[in-house]
């Protein structure tokens, strides 16, 4: 019996029917391709019987070490930005590692925050340093004994680690604890719609989950779904890292080049990036179900399920009002912490 060695019971990638029986009518021959007697999915039977086989060399998924992960960075968020390509490869017979998908984005959105928050605290130490020099230009000036000493008073000694905690605290905690920075609407926005694409991504899932006819008719099994969210879901969050580069980026605007318009074109990138998101989202999806998981959806039906996934926006707003009590918390917390 062919299917003696192989301790799980051999099921078809896409619906998950067991292929025992097939196996069982093997004679002589084992076939190189077969065809799920459910669903009709064609598959080559090596993928079938042992799982993991295939190896794609750019997959975040598919890296052994965290070396390789940094390695397959790019070309990975490459074929995810491009839906159609990532779904023509990653298959459903690809074996998928949603722990390491985790992890790849928990990393970079900490290496984002790092890199970020430097690039915050720069901001703020400079507009403290160009305050220092216009403040001692104006004390050389001065003619009273008075007002040089008023005008001492304004310097602010950044030699002191009074004057780094705060602002360490406030380039780490952006936005929730904003007290020099004043542009950190953009970074709030950007968190918003990053939670409004996950929303609109587990409320594809939830449809899928509500119509258990259409469900039986496609023939999927629901890991595949239950994967395309978490990886929907978690991409857009890296655009709030992006915004507070962005938040640095205009704060220094204000203060070196303040004619330049600089605010402008950055919010016109971020938003750029934003509108780019949702139609991302919604594209990923739509070519997860009929490139990646070859389900015979019609397009009517697609315009229909893309239509009422927008509902999910509806749960953004319940979300961002428990994320501005955390933002007040996080910022009551770093009061306390002389922050
Ligand atoms: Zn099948």
């Amino acid at each position: 019996m062919a299917s003696s060695h192989i301790s799980k019971a051999p099921i078809c990638p896409k619906c998950g029917y067991d292929q025992s029986g097939e196996i069982a009518t093997w004679e002589d021959q084992c076939p190189l391709e077969g065809r799920c007697p459910e669903c009709g999915l064609e598959f080559s039977w090596a993928n079938v019987l042992v799982p993991n086989l295939i190896d794609l060399p750019w997959f975040v998924e598919h890296a052994k070490t965290k070396r390789e992960m940094l390695r397959r960075t790019i070309p990975t968020l490459w074929m995810l930005m491009i839906p159609n390509r990532y779904w023509h490869r990653v298959t459903m017979e690809t074996g998928r590692s949603l722990r390491r998908y985790t992890l790849w984005i928990v990393l970079m959105m900490l290496v984002l925050h790092i890199v970020s928050s430097l690039a915050l605290l720069a901001a703020i130490h400079g507009h403290t340093l160009s305050s220092n020099a216009y403040y001692t230009q104006w004390l050389n000036a001065g003619k009273t004994e008075e007002r040089r000493a008023m005008i001492r008073d304004w310097i602010i000694d950044t030699s002191l680690l009074d004057y780094w905690w705060p602002i360490i605290g406030e380039a780490v905690l952006h936005p929730a604890v904003a007290r020099s920075i004043n542009t950190g609407e953009i970074s709030e926005v950007a968190g918003m719609f990053a939670m409004a694409c996950a929303s609109i991504s587990a409320t594809w899932f939830l449809l899928f989950c509500m119509f258990p006819v259409t469900r039986a008719r496609m023939k999927l099994r629901m890991v595949h779904v239950a994967r395309a969210m978490v990886v929907v879901g978690l991409l857009p969050f890296l655009i709030f890292e992006l915004a507070r580069f962005a938040a640095a980026a205009i704060y220094v605007g204000e203060y070196w080049a303040p004619l330049a318009n600089v605010e402008m074109v950055i919010n016109l990138v971020i938003l750029l990036l934003i509108v780019w998101m949702f139609v991302w989202v919604q594209w990923f999806w739509i070519s997860a179900v009929w490139i990646g998981w070859k389900v015979k959806a019609r397009w009517f039906e697609m315009i229909l399920v893309t239509t009422a996934s927008f509902l999910g926006i509806v749960s953004t707003g319940i979300i961002h009002s428990i994320l501005l009590h955390i933002g007040e918390a996080i910022n009551a917390i770093a009061t306390w912490a002389g922050i």
